[in-house]
């Protein structure tokens, strides 16, 4: 991937990725992802082999820890019991540390920022609000439309649109490797948290800065 270092000066915005940044839901997606392997006969995985494997585009990710090739309904099963898991676990997921102290800090010191996730849109919105959080952001959006890539890149590039933001002024802060590429893609930088769905080996294979939390790369970006 392209070098994806940038000036912190430049940035007024940014797009915070929710799943595995802003909410600490790993423990969520790791038992989703474990009812899934229950019901196509594979063994329970773990987190730290979950985030050494897991990937964009989603199919061919599940496929390859199933170890054969989905058959016809088989992925609309995979996605309702994966949803039906993660919903149950859902409510004890809290904000990763430092959030929303974090988001207050970035706007006191003049920047925006907006949430765009790769959840659905109708799934998202409702948690925003009830978590409080919808008066920090410019816009929230979830994922509004399918892509064949299956990838933030598109997604992304609409967020920005609707905003009329400049993408060169924004850094998208995410947790997995397509968050670096959906930024690269649509002219905008990345800050890319360890905390979250993705080993920090292979979000440093990106190119883009690597920190540990949300709370770091705010640090990052007003250079404290
Ligand atoms: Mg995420």
């Amino acid at each position: 991937m392209a070098e994806t270092t940038f000036d912190r000066r430049d940035i007024t915005h940014i797009v915070w990725d929710w799943n595995g940044t802003l909410l600490d839901d790993n423990h969520a997606n790791l038992a989703a992802v474990n009812a899934v392997c229950a019901r196509f006969g594979r063994a329970p995985v773990e987190m730290e082999y979950w985030r050494s494997v897991f990937r964009r585009p989603l199919i061919p990710c599940y496929e390859d820890l199933l170890g054969r090739a989905f058959e016809d309904g088989e992925w609309d099963e995979a996605e309702e019991l994966y949803d039906r898991s993660y919903l149950e676990h859902l409510p004890r997921c809290t904000l990763a540390d430092g959030v929303p102290d974090v988001l207050h800090d970035w706007v006191g010191g003049g920047g925006t920022q907006s949430l765009l996730s790769m959840a659905s849109h109708e799934h998202l919105v409702p948690l925003i609000a009830e978590r409080g959080l919808d008066a920090h952001f410019t816009r929230v959006d979830g994922r509004r439309f399918a892509t064949v890539k299956d990838s933030k890149a598109e997604h992304l590039v609409h967020h920005l649109d609707r905003q009329g933001v400049d993408p060169a002024k924004v850094v998208l802060i995410g947790d997995i490797d397509d968050d670096a590429r959906a930024a690269h893609e649509a002219g905008a930088n990345a800050l890319l948290v360890a905390s979250g769905l993705m080993a920090r080996e292979r979000l440093e294979a990106t190119g883009a800065t690597v920190v540990d939390s949300p709370v770091a790369a705010v640090a990052a970006l007003r250079g404290v």
